[in-house]
């Protein structure tokens, strides 16, 4: 007897990095941030009242949103706080795009969840090919028929970031047309869009507290624009799940938001890191594109993804590769401690002896 449906035998879920816990790697295959969030994080969980927990939070994670809203410089009803930045964005398929619609469109090589995303919920997708020097053809993408755009910027896992002026250039030429700008990395390179949703009804500015604020374990993103935008986010929400920032989760969340000084000296030494690492790859003769983000993409020809993912997990450090073709050529590396790195580096020589 099978029971299952015949979409959860058709769909291709998304596969994310590997999380062992039995064996000590060290870990640079999933993004997440080496130093620990911030003092306050540990404070308001000292705070929390476990008493408390026996009620629902708040549906719409009004503390949140209002702390996120101070923090983006909009209101809180410009605010749309979910469980991940994943959350939000698979809530913004169904809120802005039909399956009978021009669908949504966005590049062979960006965050695969987009795709994902666009099978489960049946919305047609236009892919655009990345230039061959792995940057987002930002022309292609615009004279696509679809009905909106999801861009990861800096795009995963390239790593590559448009700066604020062209994305706002982009966004203005497609006033019809939604743009849903993921900016999971963009901490580590540059000016946020964020504050653009004032200006343009067409923009949608997704983040997370995984990345820059180091509170992956925590599952909590946001989205930011105009109150109708946001107002079709609370509605798919709300057809699935009422609550899905829990109580914990918005504390935690708040008190990390509101400590800007803590967020961007973690932000800096991890810049800072990406830079020595990056350096010391280009010197052992990888193809590093410079990376906006908290990973480097790298490839060294010789070596395809999979050697290079095998033989540093064999010496225990992990990394993300993909069997995909001209990823396959690469691997993903996640910015680490200067230990960590050091021990990555220490690994790779070793690999690259035995050539
Ligand atoms: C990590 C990542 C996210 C998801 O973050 P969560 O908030 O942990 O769900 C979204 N987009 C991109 C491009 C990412 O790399």
């Amino acid at each position: 007897m099978d029971l299952l449906s015949k979409k959860a035998h058709a769909i291709a879920p998304y596969t994310a990095g590997e999380q062992f816990r039995d064996k000590q790697y060290v870990k640079l295959n999933t993004n997440e941030n080496p130093y620990p969030p911030s003092p306050r994080v540990r404070e308001a969980l000292s705070a929390l009242n476990a008493e408390e927990l026996r009620l629902y939070p708040r549906p719409d994670a009004g503390l949140l949103r209002a702390a996120v809203a101070r923090k983006e410089g909009v209101l809180p009803e410009n605010v749309f706080c979910g469980n991940g930045s994943d959350e939000v964005l698979a809530l913004s398929f169904p809120a802005f795009f039909d399956a009978d619609g021009a669908g949504a469109c966005f590049a062979d090589i960006t965050y695969s969840f987009y795709e994902v995303f666009a099978a489960f919920f049946g919305i047609p997708k236009k892919i655009v090919p990345l230039s061959s020097d792995f940057t987002l053809d930002l022309g292609a993408m615009r004279r696509q028929d679809c009905r909106g755009y999801y861009i990861a910027n800096p795009n995963a896992p390239t790593g590559i970031g448009i700066g604020r002026a062209e994305m706002e250039a982009f966004v203005a030429s497609v006033p019809e047309k939604l743009v849903v700008l993921d900016e999971a990395y963009m901490d580590f390179f540059g000016e946020s869009c964020a504050p653009l949703t004032k200006r343009y009804a067409n923009l949608l500015v997704v983040k997370t507290f995984s990345k820059s604020y180091s509170l992956a374990g925590i599952r909590c993103g946001y989205a930011v624009g105009n109150a109708a935008l946001i107002g079709g986010l609370m509605r798919m929400k709300d057809c699935f799940n009422s609550y899905p920032v829990d109580a914990v989760a918005e504390a935690v969340c708040a008190a990390a938001v509101a400590d800007g000084a803590y967020h961007a000296e973690a932000v800096r030494k991890v810049v800072s890191e990406r830079e020595h690492l990056r350096a010391e790859l280009v010197r052992r003769g990888f193809f590093v594109p410079e990376s906006g983000a908290n990973f480097l993409f790298a490839g060294r020809g010789a070596r395809g993804g999979q050697e290079l993912y095998e033989g540093l997990k064999a010496r225990g450090v992990l990394v993300r590769y993909w069997k995909k073709p001209v990823l396959d050529d690469f691997v993903r590396i996640t910015v680490g401690t200067r230990e960590q790195d050091d021990a990555l580096l220490e690994k790779l020589d070793e690999l690259l002896t035995s050539e």
